[in-house]
Formats: structure tokens, C-alpha cells, sequence
């Protein structure tokens, strides 16, 4: 598809709700795009827990979180090739002559309709104010997805995590050399990562700090010291991997016109999951959960009427809870693409019919 091709549905956000979301659009035949700050899919489960093992998922007696985002990522292609597009915000969402506009840092994307599967937020890595450190310059990595990038090159880690010590110990056997500097000596990492980090061959720097880069377009050394001693080390190299955690924030998605809660956390969505601005959706962590509580009708007061007739003033009183579970969001996010297909064509029916009853178009991805 063009650049300018108007998708069916663009869906803001990849964590497990954007997946699911984007398969069951596929399931109604509608072109579909998924859009997330990250580089990857998973939202939460990648970035936060990537190696805890998930109980409450749906088919799965346990599963661990990556493998989770693995299966999803190969369910959402099963009815239509979505398109994936990442390291992109969304910081704008505008109407544009039957459609809307989602204005990203890196381009505009045109959409009927708009499901946000946000989460807590876009997640972006906490990076550290020194010259140099910047995303997007050469030998900088915020994110690593390919350890044999760093084949033969001189690496320098800064973290004392799970993602700093598994990087150290994903690259120490391909890298020429790999030095890890951690502000404290004590790591939050596995237990037994540290034990597999301290008997490696990486160059453990305890209590070190980075005090700046240099290299104008692409790293070339590192000064590093010891907040201890205030001794200063300078380190030739090729790349500066940074694990020091991420942040998520909902930013401009405040300021786009719809009803939030009074936090200005979650997005208002009734029981079809629709936000105040038709063509737009919500579903997942990034909305409250809407349920009916049974109010009591023991007084007569609560009729009206006043005869036989009577009927109870109101039975049922609506009530939002924030859920923050994996199956609310696959159930929200089979509600609002069911509606936004419903939004494009009227005459369409709302439920989806039976998956078992369809034929899939890429099998071999599904794995089946
Ligand atoms: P998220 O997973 O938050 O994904 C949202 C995505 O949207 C992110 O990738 C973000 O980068 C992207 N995004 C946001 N805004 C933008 C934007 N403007 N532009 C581009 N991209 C954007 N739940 C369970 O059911 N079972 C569990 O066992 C469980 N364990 C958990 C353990 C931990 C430690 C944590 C933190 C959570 C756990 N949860 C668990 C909760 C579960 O992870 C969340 O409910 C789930 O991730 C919500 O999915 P989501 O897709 O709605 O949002």
C-alpha cells in the first residue's frame, strides 16, 4: 500500500490488546495498520516483564510473557498482512474530510477509523543527559534486537538490570570486548545472571558512571568514572549500549478531544468501546473497565409512577474500574473493531462469526 492509502483501521499501540486487535481486523476483512513508539511489539510484556510467565492467558496453563508476544505477533497475521509501523508516535489525530490524520514523528498516516490500544503510555528508554547519547547516532542503541550486530566490535553497557547483564552476556562471545558500568555494586538483575556476569569474560565496572562521548557522527570513545573515587577512564569504542529502563506517558493523546477520566489516565469509552469522537476507539490498559451494578430497590421511593405500573427509577447504575488485565483488552479490542467495521460499512453485521468457519491466508505464519 501507498504512503497515502486510507487503511480501514490504524491501531495506536502493539501490546497484546493492539495484537489482538489487529487480528480480529483482519478477521473482518478490513486493511489494517499498527503503529508504536517502540521497536518492537508487546507493549508491557516486552519491555517490563519480558521473562515472567504469565498464568491468566487464555489457553495457556503458563506462558512466558516474550513467548506471549511471539504467538500474538503470528496470530495477527493469520486473516491479513497488517502493517507494522515502528520507532513511530503518534502525537497528533485529526479529522480530515470523512477520515482521520495521525501525525507521527516520522510521517501522517490516513485511517476511517482510529482504535487506541495505548496502554500506560508510549514507551520510551530513559537516556542520560550527556553530549553524545542521543538515539539515532551511530553505535548508540537504546534497544537491542540483533547480538550479532556487535560481532568483533568494542561495547560498552551502562546498567546494573536484567537487560544490562543479558546483553553482557549475549555479546561477550561475539564482541572483541564488553564493559559494563554500573553506577552501584549492587545489580537488580537474576541472581544467577550476575553469578554467569562476575565468572565471564565482560569487564565488570562497578560504581561507574558515564561522563561523556565523543565522536561526532558515530561513537568513537567513552570517559567513564568512579563516583567513589572521581577517577577518570577513557574507553575506545564502537558502541554505547544503554539499559537503564523506560518510561511511559500518554502525552498528546491528552490533548486530542476526548473524554478522560479525572486523572486524565484513561479514556471514556461506553460498552462499545467508542470514545466521544465517532471513529475512535479504545481498548485495553489505556481505558477504564465500564460495568452495571445491580443498585437495591427495597423502598418505594425508587418507583415511579406511583400505580401497579410502577416500574423501578433505574436498575442497573454504570461503574468504571480500571482492570489492567490481558483478556479485558483482548475482549475490548474484539468489541471496538467489531464496531469500527460497523462504523465503515452499516450494512455490515456486528458479530464476526466463527473463526473456525474461515480460512486463514498465511498459514505457515500461524504455525498451524
Ligand atoms: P500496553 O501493553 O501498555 O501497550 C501499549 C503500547 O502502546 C506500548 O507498546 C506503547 O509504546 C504504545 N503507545 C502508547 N502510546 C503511543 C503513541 N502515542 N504512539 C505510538 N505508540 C504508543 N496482566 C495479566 O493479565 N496477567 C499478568 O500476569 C500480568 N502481569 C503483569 C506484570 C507486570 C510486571 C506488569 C507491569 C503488568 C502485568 N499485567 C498482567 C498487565 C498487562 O501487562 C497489561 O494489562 C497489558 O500489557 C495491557 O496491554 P495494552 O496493549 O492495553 O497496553
Amino acid at each position: 500500500m501507498s504512503a497515502d492509502e486510507i487503511y480501514d483501521v490504524t491501531i495506536i499501540g502493539a501490546g497484546p490488546t493492539g495484537l489482538f486487535a489487529a487480528f480480529c481486523a483482519g478477521m473482518r476483512d478490513m486493511t489494517v495498520k499498527i503503529i508504536d513508539r517502540l521497536p518492537q511489539p508487546g507493549g508491557q510484556l516486552a519491555v517490563l516483564y519480558p521473562d515472567k510467565y504469565i498464568y491468566d492467558a487464555p489457553g495457556h496453563s503458563k506462558i512466558l510473557a516474550r513467548n506471549l508476544v511471539d504467538e500474538l505477533y503470528k496470530q495477527s497475521h493469520t486473516f491479513a498482512e497488517p502493517e507494522f509501523c515502528f520507532n513511530q508516535q503518534v502525537n497528533s489525530l485529526t479529522s480530515k474530510e470523512g477520515h482521520f490524520a495521525l501525525i507521527t514523528n516520522a510521517g501522517e498516516h490516513q485511517t476511517r477509523t482510529v482504535v487506541i490500544a495505548a496502554g500506560i503510555g508510549a514507551f520510551s528508554p530513559k537516556m542520560l543527559n550527556v553530549a553524545g547519547s542521543e538515539e539515532g547516532k551511530e553505535g548508540i542503541h537504546y534497544f537491542v534486537q540483533d547480538l550479532d550486530y556487535f560481532r568483533d566490535r568494542r561495547v560498552l553497557i551502562v546498567g546494573g538490570g536484567d537487560s544490562a547483564v543479558d546483553w553482557a552476556l549475549g555479546t561477550v562471545d561475539k564482541a572483541r570486548s564488553v564493559t559494563l558500568a554500573h553506577r552501584r555494586d549492587r545489580f537488580r538483575a537474576h541472581e544467577g545472571s550476575v553469578r554467569d556476569l562476575f565468572e565471564s569474560k565482560v569487564n565488570v565496572k562497578p560504581f561507574y558512571e558515564l561522563r561523556a562521548v565523543s565522536g561526532e557522527h558515530k561513537v568513537e570513545a567513552a570517559t567513564i568514572f568512579n563516583n567513589q573515587t572521581q577517577a577518570e577512564e577513557e574507553l575506545p569504542l564502537d558502541d554505547i549500549i544503554f539499559a537503564l529502563g523506560f518510561e511511559a506517558d500518554l502525552g498528546g493523546i491528552r490533548n486530542w478531544g476526548m473524554e478522560m477520566d479525572p486523572q486524565q489516565k484513561h479514556l471514556t469509552v461506553n460498552p462499545r468501546m467508542e470514545t466521544n469522537i465517532d471513529g475512535v476507539y479504545a481498548a485495553g490498559d489505556v481505558t477504564e473497565f465500564t460495568y452495571l451494578e445491580k443498585q437495591e430497590l427495597a423502598t418505594p421511593q425508587q418507583f415511579v409512577g406511583g400505580s401497579e405500573l410502577s416500574v423501578p427509577s433505574q436498575k442497573f447504575e454504570e461503574q468504571k474500574e480500571r482492570w489492567g488485565l490481558i483478556v479485558t483488552g483482548y475482549a475490548q479490542a474484539a468489541v471496538a473493531i467489531n464496531h469500527a467495521k460497523r462504523f465503515i460499512s452499516p450494512e455490515a453485521k456486528l458479530a464476526p462469526g466463527h473463526s473456525s468457519e474461515m480460512a486463514p491466508a498465511t498459514r505457515t505464519q500461524t504455525g498451524s
